[in-house]
This record gives structure tokens, C-alpha cells and sequence, in this order.
């Protein structure tokens, strides 16, 4: 195991902050540090479109660890400094003018929000949600209600940023290419979470896209749709996804699949003594046979401790399925599995869709591939186990709320 040398975490996320972490847990003794852009210590962004955006969290909910344990564990935070260049040959990083040497390095640089950048771009009350700053501008935009809220997305995050727009009571207008959350859970669920958002007074407009945004005085006035229509708006928030930060890695001439940094199952990149890990990294899997990137928390969190104890030395391996979760209003959901394989699989449904009160399972060839619990919990680890088994289990019991999902998992751990 490594004890000492120097290794060097770029990044400000999740990622970041549980790999230093963990390589600490790991007994890494040597010198630690965090290189990243923003203006803070490594952050977590789920609040950002939850309860920091609603006002139930406040903005000390976001840090994983907390500023005494950098100090105590000996871990350097550079914040506000970001790492221009990487030489892999000479085991350098460049960041704020200086030139530091690292013994292992990981890139853990994330993603950034897609922005907008057609006619009107530049008006102000046009919101993008990625940083804490946004986050608590879009919070004090939102916060009177009474606004004309546009918002152009129908993923997660977008869907998120609409309950809350209507919570503060703002009139909210979601603009999306097609129904809402279809590439993540199908159509039909998707139709059902459109339902509850209608439910709660939001107005779908699919198909449709924003293409321009008109303004007056230099402030939003109106979302203008690709039909020439325009949408009267004091806000538009445009959720329309995020790209890998790969320039770094790209630069510095490693491998990349499917549009981010390829590592092996173990986080090692291309690059001898350089890994990547959470939204930016495409990990080997072995279930799927190819490089997976996953952009969620889960990914960020369970990648970053992993990660850790690859910088102190240790020999991991990546075997996670892919989670992720949300909530909107009074719903929370789960989701664990493989999106590519539930494309085409059965959708088996236990318990109350009207209700929003089930478990759905992606079955696959016999086997589920994919599960989601809404509102009902503590049964995402059985979920898990079912995925994991690759046992073949009958529609029936699938939907049959009186068989234990453990049951049907059998002894996988
Ligand atoms: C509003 C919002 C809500 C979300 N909600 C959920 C949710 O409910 N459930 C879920 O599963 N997932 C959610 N996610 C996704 C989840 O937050 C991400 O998957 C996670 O943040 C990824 O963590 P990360 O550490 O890989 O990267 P990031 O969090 O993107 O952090 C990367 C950091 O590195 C910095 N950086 C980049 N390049 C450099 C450089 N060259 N030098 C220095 N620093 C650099 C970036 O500025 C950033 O601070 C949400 C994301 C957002 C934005």
C-alpha cells in the first residue's frame, strides 16, 4: 500500500470529497490534495433542486465532510484554483500558475449544465442549474411565487425545478421534446409523473422546443417556441442536461469511451497512476461488457470511495448497479438498474400506479434488469439482490405484493 508521495484529487464534487476520504480511511498517510474550481470545499448537488431550492435545507446540508475534517485529516483544499493541464509522462498538474508533481491523481472533474445559447441567451431571469450560485439565485427568483416560470426539460432536474417553482406558487409551463422522463423509465411511467405535476397545476407542452427567448428592457419577456409561438414568461429555466468535463483528460491524451474518461474496473485511466471517478469517468462493467457512465450521485459516491482506496494502494473493483432517486411534492422514488437493458424489457407493476404507491420491475428475458419503488421504501437492497441474482422469476410473483422480493432474490448477498 502506498503511504506516502503526493496525490492530487481535481475536483470540487462528490467524487472528490469521498475519495480523499476514503483513501485517508484506507491509510494513505502521504500529502493530500483538492484542486478545484469553485470557490467552496467539495460539495454534493442533489439539494440544489430540493431542499435548498425549497428552503428546507440549508446551504451547510451540501458539504459531505465538513471543514474541520480537511484540517484534521491533513487534506490541502485548493478552492477557486483549476487544474489547466495535466503531463502524464512527467507526473504534473498545472493549476493557478503552479506546476505540482503527484504520485497518483485522480480526476473527479464532473459534468457541466448544457446552456442555452440561442437568441436571447444573454437576458436576465434565463436560469441554468448545476452550481450552488444558481441554486440560490434561482431560489430568490422563485421564492415570491406569482411568476411565469418556463421551464425546458422534461428530465429530472427540470421536473424537480417545477415542483418547487409550484410550491412557491409560481405558474409553471413545462416545455418538453417528448414525455417527461421517457428515456430514463418509459413512456408510460413517464406519463404518470406528468400526470402528478398536472395534478399539482403545471401545464405540459410536448412536442415542443424553446428556440429563441424574446426579452424586454434586457429581462425574459417570453419563451419562444420552434412553432414561432411565444410562451409569456418572467423566468425561463432551461434543464437540458449535462456534459462530461473532459478536457482535462482529453488534453492530456487519455482514452475516452462513451463520452467520458475510460477507466478500467478499477478506475485506472489510460495514464499510468491516473484514475477518474463519478460523472466524468466511463467505468468497465462487467454485467454490460463495455464502459458505463453514470451520472448520479450513487455513482459519485460509491465511485469516489472506491477510488480512494485505489489512490492508497488498494486493488478495487467497480460492481455497482447504477441508482439514482428523486423527489417532487410528497413523491420520493428509487431507481436501480440498466437503463440500456430495460429498453424493450416487460414492465411489471406491484402495487397502485394511480396511487403512486408501487414498485415497477423491468423484465428481461425472465429476468429483472432494472427496478423503481415509489413511495414505498425499504426495498431497493431487495431490488438490488433481484438484479444482481439474474434468477429467472415469473410476472405474477413479480407483481404479487404477498411474495417477499427476498424470496424470489434467493441467497445473493
Ligand atoms: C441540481 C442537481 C440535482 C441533482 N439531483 C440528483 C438526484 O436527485 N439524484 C441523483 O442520483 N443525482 C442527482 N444529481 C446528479 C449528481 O449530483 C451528480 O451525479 C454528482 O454531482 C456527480 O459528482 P462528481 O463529483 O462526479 O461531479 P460534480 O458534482 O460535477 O463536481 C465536479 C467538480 O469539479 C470541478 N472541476 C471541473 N473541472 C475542474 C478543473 N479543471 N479544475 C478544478 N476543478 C474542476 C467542477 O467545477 C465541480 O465543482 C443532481 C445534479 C444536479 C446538478
Amino acid at each position: 500500500m502506498a503511504r506516502s508521495g503526493r496525490i492530487i484529487v481535481v475536483g470540487g464534487g462528490l467524487a472528490a470529497a469521498r475519495a480523499v476520504e476514503s483513501a485517508r480511511g484506507a491509510g494513505y498517510e502521504g500529502e493530500l490534495v483538492v484542486i478545484a474550481d469553485e470557490p467552496r470545499r467539495p460539495y454534493e448537488r442533489p439539494p440544489l433542486s430540493k431542499g435548498y431550492l425549497l428552503g428546507t435545507d440549508a446551504s451547510s446540508a451540501v458539504y459531505p465532510l465538513d471543514a474541520r475534517w480537511y484540517r484534521e485529516h491533513r487534506v490541502e483544499v485548493r478552492t477557486g484554483v483549476s487544474a489547466t493541464s495535466v503531463h502524464v509522462d512527467a507526473h504534473t498538474v498545472e493549476a493557478g500558475g503552479e506546476v505540482l508533481g503527484y504520485d497518483r491523481l485522480l480526476l473527479a472533474t464532473g459534468s457541466s449544465a448544457r446552456r442555452f445559447a440561442g437568441p436571447g441567451a444573454g437576458l436576465r431571469g434565463i436560469h441554468h442549474l448545476r452550481r450552488l450560485p444558481d441554486a440560490t439565485a434561482l431560489r430568490r427568483a422563485l421564492r415570491p411565487g406569482g411568476r411565469r416560470v418556463v421551464l425546458v426539460g422534461g428530465g429530472w432536474i427540470g421536473l424537480e425545478v417545477a415542483a418547487a417553482a409550484r410550491e412557491y406558487g409560481n405558474e409553471v409551463t413545462v416545455v418538453a421534446r417528448g414525455v417527461p422522463l421517457a428515456g430514463a423509465i418509459g413512456e408510460h411511467l413517464g406519463r404518470s409523473f406528468q400526470a402528478m405535476h398536472e395534478e399539482h397545476g403545471v401545464v405540459f407542452r410536448r412536442p415542443a422546443a424553446v428556440t429563441a427567448v424574446r426579452g424586454e428592457s434586457g429581462r425574459v419577456a417570453a419563451a419562444v417556441l420552434g412553432t414561432g409561438e411565444h410562451l409569456p414568461a418572467d423566468l425561463v429555466v432551461f434543464g437540458i442536461g449535462a456534459t462530461p468535463n473532459t478536457q482535462l483528460a482529453a488534453s492530456a491524451g487519455l482514452e475516452l469511451r462513451e463520452g467520458g474518461i475510460a477507466t478500467d474496473a478499477g478506475f485506472a485511466t489510460s495514464a499510468p497512476d491516473v484514475f477518474a471517478a463519478g460523472d466524468v469517468a466511463a467505468t468497465w462493467n462487467d454485467r454490460l461488457g463495455r464502459h458505463l457512465r453514470v451520472d448520479h450521485w450513487a455513482n459519485a459516491d460509491s465511485g469516489g470511495r472506491l477510488a480512494g482506496r485505489a489512490l492508497a494502494g488498494e486493488t478495487v473493483r467497480s460492481g455497482e448497479i447504477p441508482y439514482f432517486f428523486t423527489d417532487q411534492y410528497d413523491l420520493g422514488m428509487e431507481y436501480s438498474g440498466y437503463g440500456e437493458l430495460a429498453a424493450g424489457a416487460e414492465l411489471v407493476i406491484r402495487g397502485d400506479l394511480a396511487a403512486r404507491e408501487y414498485v415497477a420491475f423491468w423484465l428481461a428475458d425472465g429476468r429483472v434488469v432494472a427496478g423503481m419503488n415509489v413511495n414505498v421504501w425499504d426495498v431497493n437492497a431487495a431490488v438490488q439482490r433481484l438484479i444482481r441474482s439474474e434468477r429467472i422469476v415469473s410476472r405474477d410473483e413479480l407483481a404479487d405484493p404477498t411474495v417477499p422480493l427476498d424470496a424470489l432474490a434467493g441467497d445473493v448477498a
